[in-house]
């Protein structure tokens, strides 16, 4: 499988089915917190990154070998941004012909300034969009987006997409120690979200490997702010336990891929997560893949964890 993955678990979404529509890593912004690393180059192009039946394809296969259960939601997220997908539209309403199951879409909410974007998503059952900042200049410190996308458009976007959306708006805010845990950055985060009038706000901290070896999650104080100034629809999200389904995989190689391709994972997770497969053939798998250039390991804040190889992580 190559644009399907998991189940894996998730807080906001139980058991979650991953469709990834674009190649690692396709996306409009470059977060500072990025678990990917560096975004080279940014693209703000919308295309057919990847054939759409292709990954229809995956999909339905998937969903053939889980019909007795073990799926909660079938969720776009992945490499990048997945609104880049020039068909992204037409693939959950498709995915939404082949299942019951409620569809997520999980997006920076950049292109909702776009009306022909908020009509895609409009078949979603959920809508997770981020807004990490409250102003135009932090919006450009921690999201570094690309020049067409400026955050007068990403709060309209916002906005009009909850007057029109009739699904399940969660808006996310990844906490950033000293960034956007500011009493101050937080209520201008907090005057943007009573203008959208979300479902849901989602607190979120950078604890997978932040590509900037600066960033830091906020701490309890922080973390407690926020409570207070984002109000009562707020949560905090912690990190899901839980088992990834690795049933698709027929070896231990294509499975570690799988996963640090879209979640770098400390080498414990990876033998807790691998239970198929003893620790020891865990290691060896790991070591092999760095050695072959398709795995890396990435060390920040004194815990190294695994990740593709492809990806870009500055060493300072
Ligand atoms: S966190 Fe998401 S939006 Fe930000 S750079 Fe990474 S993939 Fe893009």
């Amino acid at each position: 499988m190559n644009y399907v993955f998991g189940p894996v678990p998730s807080r906001r979404l139980g058991q979650s089915l991953g469709i990834d529509t674009i190649p690692l890593k396709t996306c409009n912004w470059n977060c500072v917190y990025c678990q990917l690393g560096r975004t080279m180059p940014l693209t703000n192009e919308r295309r057919e990154y990847v054939l759409d039946e292709n990954i229809l394809f995956e999909v339905e296969r998937a969903l053939r070998s889980h019909k007795s259960g073990g799926i909660d939601w079938v969720t776009f997220v992945g490499s990048g941004e997945p609104t880049l997908h020039i068909y992204l539209g037409e693939i959950i309403r498709r995915v939404k012909k082949m299942t019951p199951l409620p569809v997520a879409v999980i997006t920076n909410g950049s292109l909702l300034y776009l009306p022909e974007v908020r009509e895609e998503l409009s078949a979603a059952d959920a809508v997770l969009p981020t807004l990490d900042a409250g102003n135009a200049e932090l919006y450009r410190k921690i999201n570094r987006p690309h020049p067409q996308i400026t955050f007068e458009r990403l709060v309209d976007g916002l906005i009009n997409f909850r007057k029109e959306y009739r699904g399940k708006l969660w808006v996310e805010v990844m906490l950033v120690r000293g960034l956007n845990d500011t009493t101050q950055a937080l209520e201008e985060i907090a005057k943007i979200l009573q203008r959208v009038k979300p479902d849901a706000v989602h607190i979120n901290l950078p604890t997978r490997p932040p590509v900037e070896t600066w960033v830091q999650p906020t701490d309890d104080e922080g973390l407690m702010r926020a409570m207070s100034i984002l109000g009562n629809i707020a949560e905090v999200v912690h990190p899901a336990e839980g088992s990834f389904d690795l049933s698709g995989y027929e070896n231990i190689v294509d499975a570690v891929i799988s996963i640090i391709t879209r979640h770098p994972m400390r080498q414990d997770e990876l033998e807790r997560t691998l239970t198929r497969w003893s620790a020891g053939q865990v290691s060896k798998a790991l070591s092999e893949l760095e050695a072959s250039g398709r795995a890396q390991v990435v060390e920040r804040n004194g815990v190294r964890f695994w990740s593709a190889a492809p990806s870009h992580y500055p060493q300072k």
